[in-house]
């Protein structure tokens, strides 16, 4: 007969993404006398990951401790450098490669994977060690117990009681933020970290489709700016450099209600001066090639095109018979071009929210609730935001390692 569990041994994580697989886990590696129940509201764990589309997820970065600046110059949380310390990005990809994930080492230390392969590997390696998965079951309530311990509800059935409860429930708006909220938590409000922005002319967006490059962007408002690679399409801007620029300066362009001229820099690998001599040498050998089917290096004709229409540039003539304040303005449109933006949107590839959990609300050894001894919280359901590039899920696995440690050492003492 099933020996009956003491209510010490047993743990709820709710939210099965890539921090409460990654808790339960090591909860159990860590504690194996323990009963893990991880619950997940989806009809499967780490559901993005199986997103149609969704090519290589960047899923860490391999690059510990350098960039680890906070986007925005923030000091990280003492929680989170605490985690990072002990699970740097070598231990993610360390991690990977035990699961059998098969990590790819992209630009910049980036670790890439295949979201469904990840997802597989992770839900096997949490049966594997004996995490009871419950998907398919949102946690409605959680209630603490006189004599300790904890209930938990769904809205259908009564779940069961643990000594302690790790809220893993994401980024986004949840029930598990609202809950902590409602039991007197400091939650700051959600908002993505990582953008796509529109523009506020559609045809820019349809004329540049597909252009995808190494650019300089710059807020008008305030000059802060930064370089990478944009990626152009009907949906808006977005790409790396959108991404930390929108981690660098989010809060400004959530008070703009993202409304705000981003100055972009399509050719930052040509000076101004440069760029006029390359033309005026383009002018003096001659030739009859038509302006229009000279591109600069990556470049298409067609986005060359757009460019040169914007500076009233005839792409028929031939580079002789182009006029000086004509190449001029082709310059200023290169180098300078004024892009009014009039909202955003989530971009296709990495994504990050800040807000969430204060750290400073949790002991930053464990991640426990400071005013809710029993509780904990990890993941992206925190408030932080590092820079696109992996470092933000370096953040979250750590977090979730940590909490697993932290646990573990509160129930072994
Ligand atoms: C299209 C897309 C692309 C993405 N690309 C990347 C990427 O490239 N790299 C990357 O690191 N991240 C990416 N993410 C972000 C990723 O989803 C997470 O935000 C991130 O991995 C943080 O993990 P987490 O476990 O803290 O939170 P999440 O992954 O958000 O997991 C939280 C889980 O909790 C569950 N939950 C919430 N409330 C309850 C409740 N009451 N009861 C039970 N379950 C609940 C949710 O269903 C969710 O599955 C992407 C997300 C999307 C949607």
């Amino acid at each position: 007969m099933a020996r009956a569990r003491n209510i010490g041994e047993v743990f709820f994580i709710i939210g099965g993404g890539i921090a409460g697989l990654m808790t339960s886990i090591w909860l159990r590696r860590l504690l194996p006398a323990s009963a893990v129940t991880l619950v997940e509201r989806s009809d499967l764990c780490c559901p993005w990951m199986l997103r149609k589309g969704l090519h290589e997820p960047i899923v860490g970065n391999a690059l510990s401790g350098e960039n680890l600046a906070m986007a925005g110059g923030d000091p990280p949380p003492a929680l989170l450098d605490r985690a990072l310390a002990a699970w740097p990005g070598e231990a993610t990809l360390g991690w990977l490669r035990e699961l059998e994930a098969q990590p790819q080492l992209g630009a910049n230390g980036a670790i890439q994977v295949e979201g469904a392969l990840l997802q597989r590997r992770l839900c096997e390696a949490a049966r594997a060690v004996g995490v009871d998965l419950k998907e398919n079951c949102a946690v409605q309530d959680v209630r603490g117990q006189p004599g300790g311990g904890f209930r938990l509800w769904s809205a259908e059935e009564a779940l069961g009681e643990a000594a302690a409860v790790v809220f893993a429930t994401g980024g986004e708006r949840n029930h598990g933020m609202a809950l902590l909220r409602e039991s007197g938590s400091s939650v700051a409000t959600p908002r993505a970290g990582f953008l796509r922005l529109r523009p506020a002319s559609r045809r820019f967006g349809q004329r540049l489709e597909g252009l995808s490059r190494e650019v300089r962007v710059m807020l008008e408002k305030t000059g802060a700016a930064s370089v990478g690679r944009i990626h152009c399409g009907t949906r808006g801007l977005e790409g790396p450099v959108i991404a930390d620029l929108s981690a660098r300066s989010g809060g400004e362009l959530a008070g703009w209600r993202y409304r705000f001229a981003l100055q972009v820099d399509w050719v930052p690998e040509w000076s101004a001066a440069g760029l006029r001599k390359a033309f005026i040498e383009k002018t003096e050998q001659g030739g009859r090639q038509p302006v229009g089917e000279d591109p600069l290096p990556g470049f298409s004709v067609r986005h060359w095109n757009y460019f040169l229409e914007q500076a009233r540039v005839d792409p028929a003539l031939p580079w002789p018979r182009t006029k000086d304040r004509k190449r001029n303005a082709l310059i200023e449109r290169l180098k300078r071009e004024r892009i009014p933006i009039e909202g955003m949107g989530l971009p296709a590839g990495e994504r990050a929210w800040k807000g969430g959990m204060d750290p400073s609300a949790l002991h930053p050894e464990s991640g426990g609730v400071r005013e809710k001894p029993g509780l904990y919280c990890c993941g992206e359901m925190l408030d932080f935001l590092y820079p696109p590039g992996g470092y933000q899920a370096n953040a979250v696995w750590a977090s979730a390692y940590h909490t697993a440690t932290g646990i573990a050492a509160e129930h072994t003492a």
